[in-house]
């Protein structure tokens, strides 16, 4: 057995009701997010009812996908053995032209030279043929 045949597969999000749509636009190249009928504002991460005035009357709208970098960090540890080959990887807080933050990795860029404020948009990386992850690159 090599090296790499130890190194189990990622995991994969859990995908449900209330977070199918988002799924369904990463698919198909889109950012989406839930925004509520009643107080108008968009939240993320995907849920049934809305964190700002709990009602559950929403609609999934398309975001550009544009946004800049509020934060991010940078894993030299080894957390999950799926992420051995990435070691060290980014994950980062990307603010959206939109508003909200979401968190992602950033790719196309070397990690030393990522800085808050960078202007970014997503990239669609299909893991699968239901799963596709967004990213962020450099734009
Ligand atoms: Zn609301």
């Amino acid at each position: 057995m090599t090296a790499q045949q130890d190194i189990p597969a990622k995991p994969l999000p859990a995908i449900s009701d209330f977070n199918r749509p988002f799924w369904e636009g990463t698919r198909v190249n889109e950012f989406r997010m839930q925004r509520c009928n009643h107080c108008k504002k968009l939240w993320a991460p995907n849920g049934p009812v809305c964190p700002h005035c709990f009602s559950d009357d929403y609609h999934w709208e398309k975001l550009s996908g544009k946004g800049k970098i509020a934060s991010w960090v940078v894993f030299h540890k080894l957390y999950h053995k799926a992420f051995a080959n990435e070691i060290p990887y980014n994950v980062a807080f990307v603010e959206l032209e939109e508003g909200p933050r979401v968190i992602a990795n950033i790719v196309g860029v070397d990690n030393k030279d990522i800085r808050i404020g960078m202007p970014v948009e997503a990239v669609f990386e299909k893991i699968n043929e239901i799963v596709t992850v967004p990213k962020f690159k450099p734009r």
